[in-house]
């Protein structure tokens, strides 16, 4: 027997005393118990000992008195699945016995959270062409699956062009200053957005102007909009946030009619759809984020999308150092290394390869947690279908009492669940607040909003553990 597993054991004569002293030595706060034939009979964590003492009994009594027999124990016939879900908030080491019921080794839940908020499912290509792009050296901007990605996303997002960059942020930035916008020219975006948006026109020495959101898609308000428009304003950037579509129509309608560019920040929103079009075609530019939370991933990454040729081409001049095409090592304007890497496009376009599949999953995970979480009053979820939008998931969105929202991540933390707070408004922000036009939708539903884990491998158990977990709360 090694020395870590004889470090948790105590015999069942024990005395109280002697498991506190192993308890002491080991510093996991639990003692495996053993009876004469060294099979497991129980455990014994620091806090029954402290309750045992409190009512009354002797540090001088036999461990074996204060057994309970409804510990939790796993063997090697279990499935890792099976293993993992015995942890919950309160257990986190659990002994691993043999046939004979001898202690061969423990588990321990390290982390704590066992559900996470996202992460990247990677099962199908991805492996195979990252591979073949080393194979190929072709380990930076040049090689085959850049420009294959470009067009086959352009494609699916039922546009002309795609840009590859190496993460939205920078997606966005290029946009902007492909579209010749800068010092004096001011940008409209939504309160409600990650900060990467307003960044973006900060970095290109714009002026952002901050507008309210709609109060039931969460998106950036037309009506809003129009009233910030000034002398002043070259462009609009509207979020489709948390998955869900803009109204484009009416945005697409006040860019016309005041001559302003409009450039689609679609980070969250791959493959949703307004009146049965892409995102990210909508607009002169699209940009989207493959982080690798996001629906799908390069690890870091980004892509412009659009219909412009001449756009595409001077974003891909302005990607890679502003140099000429025809003309090596001149440089026509001051430009960027903003490339994608031919290892992250090997990576994306397995991912593309899947998106609508993944994208299904997501949905049929919607549909769990709206049906499970409709039984809870107080829970709002994000509106799907409002008129002519389609929304995808990026992460499970619902809104709470604002008085309850940061108890119930904390409790659901306790429990292996990860969920997050949505995004603070920018307009609460120190160093953006000066740029608010409007708020006020905005801050209700940032008080209110979490997400709740959403990758595309859970399982309904896991989302009948959350609204158990809520049932308990509200
Ligand atoms: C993720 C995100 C970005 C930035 O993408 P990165 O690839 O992380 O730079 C921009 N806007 C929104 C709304 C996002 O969610």
């Amino acid at each position: 027997m090694n020395e870590k597993i004889s470090k948790m054991l105590c015999k069942r004569d024990d005395t109280l005393l002697a498991c506190m002293r192993v308890i002491n030595t080991n510093a996991k706060g639990i003692v495996f118990v053993i009876d004469e034939e060294r099979k497991l009979c129980g455990v014994v964590t620091d806090g029954d000992i402290r309750r045992a003492l409190l009512e009354g009994k002797d540090l001088q009594l036999k461990v074996g008195e204060i057994l309970k027999n409804n510990y939790v124990y796993a063997d090697y016939d279990e499935s890792e699945t099976e293993m993992l879900n015995k942890f919950n908030g309160k257990i986190n080491i659990i002994p691993l016995v043999n046939e004979r019921m001898e202690v061969q080794d423990f588990l321990e839940c390290a982390a704590s959270i066992r559900i996470p908020v996202a992460k990247p499912e990677l099962s199908g290509n991805e492996f195979k062409y990252a591979v073949e792009a080393l194979l190929s050296t072709w380990i930076s901007s040049n090689g085959k699956y850049i420009p294959e990605f470009e067009k086959k996303f352009a494609e699916y997002c039922e546009t002309e062009y795609g840009v590859a960059v190496s993460n939205g942020t920078v997606a966005l930035h290029l946009a902007l200053v492909a579209l010749g916008i800068g010092k004096d020219d001011e940008v409209i975006v939504p309160d409600l957005t990650f900060a990467a948006t307003i960044n973006s026109v900060l970095q290109a020495n714009a002026t952002p102007v901050i507008v309210d959101v709609e109060q039931d898609s969460w998106c950036i308000d037309p009506n809003e909009i129009e009233k910030a428009i000034t002398p002043k304003t070259k462009a609009i950037m509207p979020v489709h946030i948390y998955g869900q579509p803009c109204d484009m129509d009416k945005i697409m309608a006040i860019a016309k009619k005041y001559n302003l560019y409009v450039i689609e920040d679609c980070a969250e929103a791959h493959g949703a759809k307004y009146n049965g079009k892409k995102v990210g075609s909508f607009g002169d530019v699209g940009c989207f984020s493959f982080f690798a939370n996001k629906v799908i991933t390069t690890g870091e990454g980004g892509m412009c999308t659009t219909k412009s040729e001449f756009l595409a081409e001077k974003m891909r001049i302005l990607r890679d150092h502003g140099m000429s095409k025809s003309k090596k090592y001149y440089h026509e304007v001051v430009g960027y290394n903003y490339r994608m890497t031919n290892i992250q496009a090997a990576i994306g376009l397995a991912q593309l390869e899947r998106i609508d599949a993944l994208l299904l999953q997501r949905e049929l995970l919607e549909d769990m947690y709206n049906e499970e979480l409709s039984e809870i009053k107080s829970v709002v979820l994000q509106s799907r279908n409002i008129d002519k939008r389609y929304k995808i998931n990026w992460l499970i969105s619902i809104l709470v009492q604002p008085e309850k929202r940061d108890f119930t991540i904390e409790i659901l933390r306790g429990d292996g669940i990860e969920a997050r707070p949505f995004f603070y408004p920018l307009s609460k922000m120190d160093i953006y607040k000066k740029y608010t036009f409007s708020n006020k939708n905005s801050l209700e539903i940032s008080k209110c909003g979490l997400n709740l884990p959403t990758s595309v491998d859970m399982k309904k158990e896991s989302v009948i553990k959350i609204k158990k977990v809520m049932q308990q709360i509200f």
